[in-house]
């Protein structure tokens, strides 16, 4: 089903999207929270429960619940820690700011008003350290498809590796490139290439599963990290995919459509190697589909390869085609 062309430029890249919503609403959280607090230190100070802002001394800034609720919809799972973190900060100082609001003036001890300022400032401290890690997040994502960038794949894969090491079972890499894809920006224009580039990384997501890494290894060159699946499954599991990139049709503005195909090297993660040796096999399966003819999946085997030794092992592996 061709798709429309004037969405081009401005298809935003979701998850970035969600990210920065979520900072913006931290942002404002920010800010209600400090003149909630004025209001709150201005009723205890002047002791009238209304001069500062209305007949009912509050306990908690106004909305907090429901901005909370949004937020914790808009938020991704690295994050969830954090978010519980400020929700049990942000219940200790509603707490304390009650426990104020109980007594007098007068009868407020040092003690109970610095119990207080403490639960004011981990509050305050758990919403920015929130907001550091979406920054971080939003760094690392591709602002062009949302997936992960180059950045974060040496943390993220070595994270991986470190997991398969501790519980076993395999993990399967795939490099996948675009073919002749010089040709689509040549012929129709970079904002063509680029919504092909984000059209093929929409066609990957559908087939991947929530817990598989996607990373933008290069222009129009792809990573997959697919846990917990052997190369002959992941070799299926890219077939799929290239076949639905395959049957995609990008409609031009002239009536015409785009057609692309992409060519996809497989490679079990070895866990005795730096994960950059596993990104090589890859890399290597996907060169031997590319001089096969493209569009088609290779996976790297050891079997066809001569014994490794040292430094040398990668130059003697050979992609088998299967
Ligand atoms: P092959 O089948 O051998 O992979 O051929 P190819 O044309 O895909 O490979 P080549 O390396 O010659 O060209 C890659 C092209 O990808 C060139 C570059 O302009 C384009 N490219 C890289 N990043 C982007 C991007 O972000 N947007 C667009 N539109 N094009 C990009
Ligand atoms: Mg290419
Ligand atoms: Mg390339």
């Amino acid at each position: 089903m061709p798709d429309s062309p004037q969405h081009w430029r401005s298809a935003p890249d979701s998850q970035n999207r969600d990210i920065l919503a979520a900072i913006r609403q931290l942002d404002a959280a920010d800010d209600a929270q400090l003149r909630w607090l004025l209001g709150f230190l201005g009723d205890l100070v002047y002791g009238d429960g209304g001069r500062m802002h209305g007949a009912t001394v509050r306990t908690r800034p106004i909305g907090f619940e429901a901005w909370f609720a949004a937020f914790d919809r808009t938020l991704h799972q690295p994050s969830d820690p954090l978010l519980r973190q400020v929700a049990l900060q942000y219940r200790a100082m509603s707490d304390c700011a009650g426990a104020l609001q109980s007594r007098t003036r007068e009868r407020i001890t040092p003690a109970e008003f610095d119990r207080f300022a403490d639960a004011v400032v981990h509050y305050h401290g758990s919403l920015r350290a929130l907001e550091r890690a979406l920054i971080h997040e939003a760094c690392m994502a591709d602002p062009l498809t949302g997936v992960w960038n180059r950045s974060s794949l040496t943390d993220r894969l070595g994270a991986e590796r470190d997991r398969v090491q501790r519980h076993g079972g395999p993990c399967s890499l795939s490099m996948m490139d675009l073919d002749h894809f010089k040709d689509v920006n040549d012929r129709h224009g970079h904002a063509a290439g680029d919504h092909v580039l984000r059209a093929v990384v929409d066609v990957a997501k559908q087939h991947l599963r929530r817990y598989d890494l996607i990373f933008r290894y290069g222009g129009e060159e792809f990573l997959f990290c697919m846990p917990n699946i052997s190369a002959p499954e992941a070799r299926n599991a890219m077939d799929r995919i290239r076949e639905d990139i395959a049957a995609l049709r990008l409609a031009l503005p002239d009536g015409g459509a785009i057609s692309i195909t992409a060519s996809f090297g497989v490679a079990e993660m070895d866990t005795h190697h730096p994960i950059e040796a596993s990104i090589e096999r890859a890399d290597r399966a996907l060169l031997t589909a590319k001089s096969c003819g493209r569009n088609q999946v290779r996976i790297w085997s050891f079997a066809a390869s001569a014994p490794h030794t040292g430094s040398n092992w990668i130059a003697n592996a050979s992609p088998e085609g299967v």
